[in-house]
């Protein structure tokens, strides 16, 4: 609290004050080793025994010329005089009041025996000629109090003394404040050079070794929460409502830095608590000065307020925010809609539109890897009869069935597609068509034991399906051909009793097979009829 009062006072008057408060401790010390002040309570009683004296002598000169009428007025008078005396009285050596001042009697008898030399005093008056006590004048005051002593204590010379002390601190303040102007370095500054630091649209500060502030411009005035609170000889960590934002930062200050590193130190960010409850965004710079011979003399530190182009970057900060949260919410609706054009709805696996570019991708990758690759197609047998019989809603139920089963037991490689209607395809990357076959078996399995729980089956015993394997590698060169060689192996399974598998390479070979019988029994017939020919030629006409 004290060191910020002193703070805002100007190095002339605070060294004044320093002065000031020296002499007055130097005057205290001499008083209290020499006495050089008067003791209040002590001159009190010097003076009230003054007074009893003079008292006694001015009564005894009246008894002896024998004016004793005049002692009333003249006792009065001297009661009136003294603020402080309240009673005079003058009694006879036989101890009766002879003459006293208004209610002297009760002053006398409250205060007798208690205080005598202080508050209350005798003085014994004796008859001239003899020498022989003739009676006693006795004065009453009024009780010591700390008024009275403080009354005593402001004399003349104290207040002189103090008079001086405030005329000397006065003449000390004035000289010096002359005498700081010429140690003042801003006073050194050029004028124009303080008008061209005042022109500039940042706070400038220029600070010396110690971090004192030694010359500063008006744009850094116009930050002070104060206005005209001084600035020239402050470290800038005596300002509040600067520092404030350097602790948030939790940094030491970019001044001390560059002090402390003899570097530039830029860019660093604060907020200042500045005049009318404000905060400013600046950017504090803080650069070394050093002098010819490369020693740091201080450093200067520049305050750019930034706090409009901060708001706008703030601004432009959400409105990118907002636009990025928008931009992935855009990308999350079109992945969706992506997802959605791509699956189908009723089952949740691939349509056949999304399904065959990754099905094809999938072909050429196997093809070109030489890797195994093989595909299966299905159809559930006699679908039409379960919409004839338990209506559409119920085959949307077996169909659903269907495609949970497939995807069951595929692997998440492998690539599932409603192929349409009834009919669905599974791509199987890297399974050779043995592999496929059991994969498609496995699903007939399946199908036979559970799909008729989708429905209550009443016309038959189960609802089958009916399987076609193909795989890379059986002649085909494209991932239509291998489509199509499935299908066909499928079609064989249909015409040969349906809820089976066929791999299509054993229709090839079942094919060959055929061809090779048909071509042995033409062979054999053509033999026949050549040679029964050749009898009939033979044979004699
Ligand atoms: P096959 O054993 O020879 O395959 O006999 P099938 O009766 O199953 O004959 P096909 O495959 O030609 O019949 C398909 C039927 O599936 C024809 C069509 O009405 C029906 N269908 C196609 N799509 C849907 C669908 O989404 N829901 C229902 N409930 N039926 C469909
Ligand atoms: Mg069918
Ligand atoms: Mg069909």
């Amino acid at each position: 609290m004290i060191s910020r009062l002193l703070s805002r006072l100007s190095p002339a008057a605070r060294v004044t004050l320093g002065l000031v408060s020296l002499a007055l401790t130097l005057l205290l010390l001499f008083d209290l080793v020499l006495g050089v002040f008067p003791n209040g309570e002590k001159q009190i009683l010097q003076s009230r025994q003054r007074l009893a004296e003079y008292t006694g002598v001015q009564v005894a000169a009246l008894i002896s010329s024998d004016g004793q009428r005049h002692l009333p007025p003249v006792l009065n008078a001297m009661v009136r005089r003294d603020g402080s005396l309240r009673s005079i009285g003058v009694r006879n050596a036989d101890g009766a009041l002879l003459t006293a001042t208004t209610g002297h009697a009760d002053n006398w008898r409250q205060a007798v025996d208690r205080t005598v030399g202080r508050n209350q005093f005798i003085i014994p008056i004796r008859a001239s000629d003899n020498g022989d006590r003739w009676g006693q004048v006795e004065l009453v005051f009024e009780p010591i109090s700390a008024t009275l002593i403080q009354r005593a204590w402001l004399s003349p010379a104290v207040k002189l003394m103090l008079l001086f002390s405030l005329a000397a601190g006065a003449i000390f303040y004035l000289y010096l404040r002359r005498t700081f102007q010429h140690l003042d370095p801003s006073a050194a500054v050029p004028a124009r050079v303080q008008s061209a630091f005042d022109a500039m649209n940042e706070a400038v500060l220029v600070l010396d070794g110690n971090r004192r502030i030694v010359m500063h411009n008006n744009a850094f005035e116009a930050l002070l929460p104060e206005r005209g609170e001084p600035v020239v000889g402050r470290d800038p960590a005596t300002f509040p409502w600067l520092m404030k934002g350097i602790e948030s930062a939790s940094d030491t200050p970019a001044w001390v830095e560059c002090l402390d590193s003899r570097e530039a130190v830029t860019g660093v960010p604060y907020e200042a608590h500045t005049s009318g409850g404000n905060t400013r965004r600046l950017t504090v710079n803080a650069s070394p000065v050093l002098d010819a011979r490369n020693t740091l003399r201080g450093c200067m530190v520049s305050f750019s307020d930034v706090t409009e182009l901060e708001e706008s970057r703030m601004q432009l900060v959400s409105l990118m925010t907002e636009l990025s949260a928008s931009k992935e919410q855009l990308e999350v609706q079109n992945q969706e809609l992506q997802r959605l054009a791509s699956v189908d709805a009723m089952t949740g696996v691939l349509n056949r539109r999304a399904f065959f570019p990754r099905f094809e991708a999938a072909y050429r990758d196997a093809q070109a890897r030489n890797m195994q690759f093989s595909f299966v197609m299905c159809d559930i047998d006699k679908f039409k009869t379960i919409n004839d019989v338990y209506g559409h809603p119920a085959g949307d139920k077996v169909i659903q069935g269907f495609a949970s089963v497939l995807q069951r037991t595929a692997r998440d490689t492998d690539i599932v597609c409603r192929y349409g209607g009834e009919e669905f395809c599974v791509a199987l990357p890297l399974t050779d068509p043995r592999q496929a076959l059991a994969f498609a078996e496995r699903v007939r399995e399946q199908v036979e034991a559970e799909l008729r729980q989708c429905i209550e089956l009443t016309d038959r015993k189960a609802i089958t399906a009916s399987f076609g394997v193909a795989a890379l590698g059986m002649g085909n060169h494209t991932a239509a051909e291998l489509a199509d060689q499935a299908d066909q192996a499928l079609y064989h399974s249909k015409n040969n009793g349906r809820n089976r598998c066929t791999v299509y390479s054993r229709i090839i070979a079942a094919q060959q097979e055929k061809l090779a019988e048909t071509k042995a029994e033409t062979q054999a017939e053509t033999q026949v009829e050549i040679r029964a020919e050749t009898q009939a030629e033979s044979r004699p006409a």
